[in-house]
């Protein structure tokens, strides 16, 4: 986008935030208007979504219960393109970037360019989940430290299924040990599968069982912060003493320290003195200790040190359990069929999942009287869902490949040769190379076989739709479906 063009945009936005802040002020009054919406600024927007800062978490909470459905609603009105709005913790004292003409625009435009929204953001268009908005700190003692943790993210609230049993008995294991059994503990996954969950679970029932223990739950990217930050300020005795205290140090997703050297090196110090001593130590990451990237190899192979524990992508049955716990506690029941559905179509990761139910009961709770459907579900969520029935799973291609040749997904992932299976086994990966981002070792996994096996079917299929109409056919039509 233009300059000039982002200007117009950002302009635009503006007004129609003026113009909403006078009819709220009408709405509501001056004196609620002074207190609560005020002190609100539009910070950035894109792709719809629309997120404003709010300078406290009290505020935010506030703002959330009893203004954003209303924020929202004018906001659509006037701007149909404004899908949902984020409320975001932001300080009022940030520096604007300097050379940007439009005073007004500034601040708007220096965090349209700055770093992404934090996590605790809020989703107007799912309203009605507690979680965020009931977030609680800690004892005071360190409170500049950690970060508050969610209060929906305890054991109790997390479902176990095949893929994350392992991680989860290990978190379980911390939880409940008068000692270190294993230090540290390195959870690993992809994005959105529940380590920052286990994380605060664990964190909770330490707490449950012995209060005065002085538990520590950071982000990695926040402990870059505040190391940098007393580097800046010498204050770096004060930065170590702060984790002097710790009986539980966590730092969550510490991918984030990659190719940061200064902050692994303090990290490896403060890691070290506390193993020393006997503190436990949790971690998380996006991959294992031994392939991060950009992590100095002394301070990966510490990290491997301990127990390292990983949580796979859920299953479809484990995807039902946790859609049927989070409806629940919503208040909500959510028929069988819906929940079938979405297990089917939203395989990437939880958050997603649930994002996905919130939005479908936020809508069906407006409106008095309405129920859950399958028809509503997939009216409500039909933009979401046209992006994932883009992206085709191997496991899908299989299911659709075995129920066309009417055999079963498990003889195709047999050893039998039979032409019978060993065809459609073929055409399956044949149609896994193609309509998917998987590489050849990849897709051979989910066959239980190698990649020369994949790459041999890749190129006999190639082969015989050229030659045999039949296949051509069958490939041809698979595809089609699979790609609706
Ligand atoms: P990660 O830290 O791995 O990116 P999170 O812990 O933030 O993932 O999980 C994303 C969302 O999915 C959270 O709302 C969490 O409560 C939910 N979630 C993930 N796994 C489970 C589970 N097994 N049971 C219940 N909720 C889960
Ligand atoms: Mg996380």
């Amino acid at each position: 986008m233009s300059g000039e063009a982002m200007n117009i945009t950002t302009e635009a936005v503006l007004n129609e935030w003026g113009q909403i802040c006078s009819q709220l002020k009408q709405e509501v009054g001056e004196k609620a208007f002074d207190s609560w919406l005020k002190p609100l600024s539009v910070s950035s927007f894109s792709s719809g979504v629309m997120n404003i800062s709010v300078p406290t978490r009290f505020m935010r909470n506030w703002v959330i219960t009893n203004y954003s459905d209303r924020i929202h609603k004018i906001w659509e009105k006037k701007n149909p393109n404004i899908k949902s709005i984020n409320f975001i913790v932001q300080a009022a004292n940030e520096e604007v970037v300097s050379g940007v003409h439009n005073s007004s625009c500034r601040s708007l435009l220096k965090r349209i360019y700055s770093s992404p929204a934090p996590a605790n953001v809020y989703h107007s268009g799912a309203n009605s989940l507690p979680t965020e908005a009931s977030y609680v700190t800690f004892t005071d003692t360190n409170r500049s430290l950690s970060v508050p943790l969610n209060p929906q993210y305890t054991f109790d609230n997390f479902v176990v299924g095949k893929s994350n049993e392992f991680a989860y008995a290990a978190a379980r294991k911390v939880a409940e040990s008068d000692d270190v059994p294993f230090n540290p503990l390195f959870l690993y996954s992809g994005v959105g599968l529940g380590k920052t969950h286990l994380m605060h679970a664990i964190a909770w029932h330490i707490k449950q069982r012995d209060p005065s223990k002085n538990i520590v739950y950071l982000s990695a990217e926040k402990f870059m912060f505040k190391f940098v930050r007393a580097l800046r300020y010498k204050d770096m005795a004060a930065f170590k003493e702060q984790f002097r205290s710790v009986d539980v140090l966590m730092v969550d997703d510490v991918q984030f320290m990659s190719g940061k050297d200064t902050t692994q090196e303090e990290f490896f110090y403060t890691f070290n003195s506390l193993i020393e001593e006997g503190r436990q130590i949790i971690i998380s990451a996006d991959k294992s200790p031994s392939d991060l990237e950009g992590i100095e190899s002394r301070l990966r192979s510490r990290l491997g040190c301990g127990l390292v524990a990983d949580i796979h992508p859920s299953d479809f049955e484990l995807r039902i359990g946790i859609l049927q716990a989070k409806a629940r506690h919503l208040g909500c029941e959510l028929p069988s069929k819906v929940a079938e559905f979405l297990a089917q179509k939203i395989t990437s990761n939880t958050r997603e999942l649930e994002g996905a139910l919130r939005r479908i009961v936020a809508h069906v709770q407006l409106l008095p009287g309405k129920e859950i459907t399958l028809e509503n579900t997939q009216e409500v969520l039909k933009d979401m869902l046209r992006s994932y029935d883009r992206r085709i799973t191997i496991d899908e291609i299989q299911r659709k490949v075995a129920e066309h040749f009417s055999i079963s997904v498990k003889e195709m992932q047999s050893s039998r040769r039979a032409r019978t299976v060993a065809r459609p086994r073929q055409i399956a990966m044949y149609l896994a190379k193609l309509l998917t981002l998987r590489s050849l070792p990849e897709i051979g996994r989910k066959f239980d076989r190698d990649h020369t096996t994949v790459m041999h079917a890749v190129r006999k299929v190639e082969e015989l739709v050229q030659e045999d109409r039949g296949v051509a056919e069958s490939v041809e039509s698979l595809r089609r479906s699979l790609e609706i």
